[in-house]
């Protein structure tokens, strides 16, 4: 089988690969121009290397080739490649810095390539080299990305920006959707879509679009398969924590998500990170993620509609305010004391409310921005009446608006006996943050019907009304 190599010499004599082909079909023609060499030279080599046989003319001749990534500057070892560079004719050797060779490749060495993985569309370094193999200016990028973020493009072959043959490398080396969907369930009213996706190692993470009735379309998103915090009242937190998801596999559940919606006649406008998992433990990731789901150059998404939702990790929300002043900020609270706040969520012990209130002064200093509190009632748990004087105090005078989320038992998430609040309670805790001029609203349940509300995203594969 033949492949094509780029190698750079080092100076102490070694050599070291930035990429190389495996598959595909390319012209003699365009081959050379890769190598920077004339096409009958080229051919003439070739035949007598015996990697072309046939009669043809260089123009009809082509060449099955293409290309995967090796981590820039891994040394290659004698397999097959180093011997081959010595016997390297001096018209491709005269390129000084880097220069490309054709070697026969054995076909254990191949199968190991070809197993290589896919590059992601959003890795912009991965894409930044597959085009410096491919011998193409840096500007094809931009054209990529103009097609997939801009024209919502996710087939290469469309891409009629760039060269036939880059499209089909494309397609054979790059994805632009890394998640597979298990299931698709929407809820009674159509408001609420839930996706079970599986990862490429096979975990399985959710995500939720909904559709709310004032025409605005949110999708929360999933930033961990599972979850350690292991708050009680929530169904995530049962399974423990299976993976921290990677920037690409969160920006591939909106790309699925703007997919599903544009076929309705939608646009995507919020995107709120409160699936499954916690956001602050996988920060690298999601930082990565919002960084380009705000890059005006790709999806331009306003900072102002992402919310980024934590259950109280303090350092990382300084660093937040520090790296996205402008991303919105929901605080898991659900507690104004340590006692009950503990009870029901372990990262209590770790950060106790003090802290927290102390690193939100910080973050509202910082950003001038309102925190939103998250407030799950809970029958006797936290919606007892001593608790409501006891948050209005913790918020008065602070910039914060509080959402009550009715508890959604799920089945039997934290035990029998728990139940939602009754609407009376939930009314007496909003007049007493109104009376303290904190501003608060009770959050429309949305898809208890699907497991797809707060709280309820635990991968229940076998729900009410699966969709094709
Ligand atoms: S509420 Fe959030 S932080 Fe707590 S266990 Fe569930 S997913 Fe994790």
């Amino acid at each position: 089988m033949t492949a094509l190599i780029t190698i750079t010499p080092r100076e102490d004599g070694q050599l070291w690969t930035t990429s190389l082909g495996t598959s595909g079909t390319y012209s003699v023609g365009d081959v050379a121009r890769v190598l920077g060499t004339g096409q009958n030279r080229l051919f003439k080599f070739l035949k007598a290397r015996g990697i072309l046989r046939s009669d043809r003319t260089p123009r009809r001749e082509y060449l099955r080739l293409g290309y995967f990534r090796i981590v820039r500057g891994e040394y290659q070892r004698a397999d097959g490649i180093v011997c081959e560079y010595a016997r390297l004719p001096k018209f491709i050797l005269q390129k000084e810095t880097s220069f490309a060779i054709f070697v026969l490749l054995s076909r254990e060495i191949m199968m190991h390539w070809n197993t290589t993985p896919k590059t992601s569309i959003h890795d912009e370094a991965g894409m930044r080299d597959i085009l410096v193999w491919a011998g193409e200016k840096p500007y094809r990028l931009a054209q990529i990305y103009a097609e997939f973020y801009k024209n919502n493009k996710t087939d290469f072959s469309e891409y009629t920006t760039i060269p036939l043959w880059l499209r089909s490398a494309l397609s054979e080396h790059v994805d632009t959707q890394s998640l597979s969907v298990e299931t698709i369930q929407t809820s009674d009213d159509d408001q609420t879509t839930k996706i079970l996706f599986a990862t490429t190692d096979d975990k399985k993470i959710e995500s939720v679009i909904m559709r709310h009735l004032s025409g605005r379309t949110t999708l929360c998103v999933s930033c961990q398969a599972g979850c350690p915090m292991a708050c009680v009242f929530c169904a995530t937190g049962k399974l423990g924590l299976e993976k921290n998801l990677s920037a690409w596999e969160i920006l591939d559940q909106v790309a699925f998500a703007k997919e599903v919606l544009r076929e309705e006649g939608r646009e995507l406008r919020n995107i709120v990170f409160m699936g499954m998992g916690e956001p602050f433990l996988n920060y690298a990731n999601v930082s990565s993620a919002i960084r380009i789901l705000t890059d005006q150059k790709k999806w331009d998404f306003s900072s102002r509609r992402v919310t980024v939702s934590t259950c109280g990790i303090v350092p990382k929300i300084r660093e937040i305010a520090r790296d996205f002043p402008q991303v919105s900020l929901a605080i898991s609270l659900h507690a104004p004391d340590d006692e009950t706040r503990r009870a029901i969520m372990p990262v209590n012990h770790t950060y106790p409310v003090a802290d927290l209130m102390d690193s939100l002064d910080e973050y509202v200093q910082m950003t001038n921005k309102r925190v939103f509190y998250e407030y799950i009632m809970i029958a006797g748990v936290t919606d007892r009446l001593e608790l409501a004087p006891m948050l209005a105090e913790l918020l008065r005078g602070r910039l914060a608006h509080v959402n009550f989320i009715p508890y959604n038992p799920g089945e039997g998430i934290m035990g029998r006996g728990h139940r939602p609040s009754s609407r009376l309670i939930i009314e007496k805790f909003q007049r007493t943050l109104e009376r303290a001029g904190v501003p608060s609203t009770v959050r429309h349940t949305m898809g208890d019907d699907i497991a797809a509300a707060c709280g309820q995203l635990a991968r229940k594969e076998t729900m009410s009304r699966t969709l094709a």
